[in-house]
């Protein structure tokens, strides 16, 4: 049976890897509509390439370039806000949500539909509101699969026992592109050196935050949310051949682990296919050749971010929304040259501890959500220029 999907993020390093495993798998999957934030001229092509009926750019001033570069084509496209809300309500069994950032939270809860399967690449919708996102979607029957490799190995490995069994589940983390540098020299590294990344080649933002460990404590808020289990059940692995992906320890003592080469491919194609395997056309793990695996603990002096967002975690309520707010302020001034390396997690560490007397409650809502990551964002963006530099 043919499947018909919607890609939020087309345009996107995961976007572009659901093309080619579509493209690859024809007769299994057939595309409805395609979003992307502004570049008319890619998403013209991907929606060209693919097939969809529909295209839409969040863009409200790139309507026109859409339109050009669609002429011809027979495909529908439009610009802003409502035009995304209509691609994510045209009919499709899946989407595939793998717009980056927050800004990927409402369109991806405006596509929890009663028996659609929402394939998820976009962890900051769970990170920013988990709570409410997994109510509705349990409370509309809409099936939650994870696209994040760790979580998609560990969706797998889960499946292997009772829930009540589960002693520990532990997602894995390449290090990045610092793993083995000196507190000092990480320090002076810049947005091109953080983006270097050794194993995954990804969009601007997760690179980012693969090079400061944040990547992987969104990611045990991600799993917490997904997978139901407390912070203490959760952890992290440094595993710098990035092979084992999540691994779950049971109460036995004995561990399932999901392995794979670092390929999204394999992630997207399970996630889009409800762990019902597709025969892929790629390099097979020949783990004789790669010899070893190695392991080590993720050092929380050098990447001070995992530990707050573990902290985040553990303190609840609104802090996750807020943590993952500063994050993206402060990686954004990262990237515009604006602050230094650690400045990253100076400015969440005080805009954390702004909002932490507060106890602010966990969002009721998207909109609550919303609300709470602007303040947070506002407050972020007012302690920026007391930063500048400071940490170079
Ligand atoms: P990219 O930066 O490569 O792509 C982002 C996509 O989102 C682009 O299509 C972009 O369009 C679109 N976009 C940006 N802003 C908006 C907006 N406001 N409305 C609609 N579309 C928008 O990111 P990645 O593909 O690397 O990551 C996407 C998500 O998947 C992130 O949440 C990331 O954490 C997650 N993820 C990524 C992995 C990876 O290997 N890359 C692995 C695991 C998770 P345009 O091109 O027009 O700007
Ligand atoms: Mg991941």
């Amino acid at each position: 049976m043919t499947r018909s999907i919607t890609i939020l993020g087309a345009t996107g390093s995961i976007g572009r890897s659901t093309s080619g495993v579509i493209q690859a798998h024809r007769e299994e999957f057939r595309v409805e509509a395609v979003v992307g934030g502004r570049n008319a001229t890619a998403l013209a092509k991907i929606a060209q390439d693919l097939g969809a009926k529909f295209a839409a750019l969040a863009d409200e001033g790139a309507g026109e370039a859409l339109s050009l570069a669609l002429s011809g084509s027979g495909i529908r496209g439009g610009a802003g806000h409502a035009a995304v809300l209509e691609a994510v309500d045209r009919d499709a069994d899946i989407v595939l949500a793998a717009i980056s950032g927050t800004a990927g939270l409402a369109p991806t809860h405006a596509a929890l539909k009663p028996g659609r399967r929402i394939a998820l690449a976009n962890k900051e919708s769970l990170v920013c509101a988990g709570g409410v996102f997994m109510a509705d979607a349990r409370r509309l029957g809409v099936q939650v699969m994870p696209v994040d490799s760790e979580h998609n190995a560990l969706d797998h490995a889960l499946a292997a026992g009772s829930d009540r069994d589960v002693e520990k589940a532990v997602i894995t983390a390449s290090g990045g592109p610092f793993r083995t540098w000196t507190k000092e020299r990480i320090a002076r590294a810049d947005a091109r050196e953080a983006s270097a990344h050794p194993v995954w080649s990804m969009g601007s933002k997760i690179n980012i935050d693969s090079s400061t460990l944040m990547n992987k404590g969104l990611e045990l808020i991600e799993a917490h949310h997904l997978f139901d289990l407390e912070p203490e059940r959760l952890d992290v692995l440094v595993h710098p051949e990035a092979i084992v992906h999540g691994l779950v320890q049971w109460s036995d003592g004995a561990v399932t682990a999901g392995l794979a080469l670092p390929d999204m491919k394999v992630p997207i194609a399970n996630a889009l296919r409800n762990q019902n395997r597709l025969k892929m056309d790629l390099p097979r793990l020949d783990l004789a050749a790669i010899g070893r695996l190695s392991f080590e603990q993720p050092d929380e002096g050098r990447f001070p971010c995992l530990s707050l967002a573990k902290a985040a975690l553990r303190t609840g309520g609104a802090m996750p929304t807020i943590l993952n707010a500063a994050n993206e302020i402060a990686v954004e001034a990262f990237i515009a040259d604006a602050i230094g390396f650690y400045d990253i997690s100076e400015l969440v560490e005080r805009v954390c501890s702004t909002f932490f007397g507060r106890n602010i409650a966990a969002p009721s809502t998207v909109a609550d959500a919303l609300r709470i990551d602007q303040e947070a964002r506002q407050a972020a963006r007012q302690l920026l220029p007391t930063l500048t530099g400071t940490a170079r």
